[in-house]
């Protein structure tokens, strides 16, 4: 079992429509650890930064003007999986087929507009972090319920 870091980010309709301590608290509840978090505002040249893999696709002007549309909260969060449990958390893109449980399932009805990001793989995760944090803004710790949230073996 891998611990992994993973980027989330509450997207800019999960911020207007003030689901923000609702999002965070779910994945604290998870068990996740949050390592990293800061509030900010994505700019065109972060927009494509960032959805690098979707630039030249017909949705992507929509994304972006949506991405830099208001200010958006970043987190890096820790734990046994973390890329996959994360994803499992938001389910899929669109909101519409989103099962009931899962964040775009419970909270959104769009496909653009589905209130949170999470890298799909560790290697997603490396860059994207990478965009979003300097090194010296990921905080290292052990939170003392840690021995209450998985056996030492899933570490
Ligand atoms: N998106 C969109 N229209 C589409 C597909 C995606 O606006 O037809 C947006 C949506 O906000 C999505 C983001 O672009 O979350 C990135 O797309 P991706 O396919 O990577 O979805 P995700 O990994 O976020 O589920
Ligand atoms: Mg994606």
């Amino acid at each position: 079992m891998a611990t992994e870091r993973t980027l989330v980010l509450f997207k800019p309709d999960a911020v207007q429509r003030r689901l923000v301590g609702e999002l965070y608290s779910r994945f604290e509840r998870k068990g996740l650890k949050v390592v990293g978090l800061k509030l900010l505002k994505v700019t065109p040249e972060l927009s494509k930064q960032h959805y690098a893999e979707h630039v030249s696709k017909p949705f992507y002007p929509m994304l972006e003007e949506f991405i830099t549309s208001g200010p958006i909260v970043a987190l890096c969060l820790e734990g046994p999986e973390a890329v996959s449990v994360v994803r499992g958390m938001m389910g899929p893109t669109n909101g519409r087929a989103a099962a009931p449980g899962t964040i775009r399932g419970d909270f959104g009805v769009s496909r653009q507009m589905n209130l949170v990001h999470g890298s799909d793989s560790t290697d997603a995760s490396a860059r994207e972090i990478a965009i979003y944090f300097k090194p010296e803004e990921l905080v290292s710790y052990e939170p003392t319920l840690s021995g209450w949230v998985c056996a030492s073996d899933e570490k």
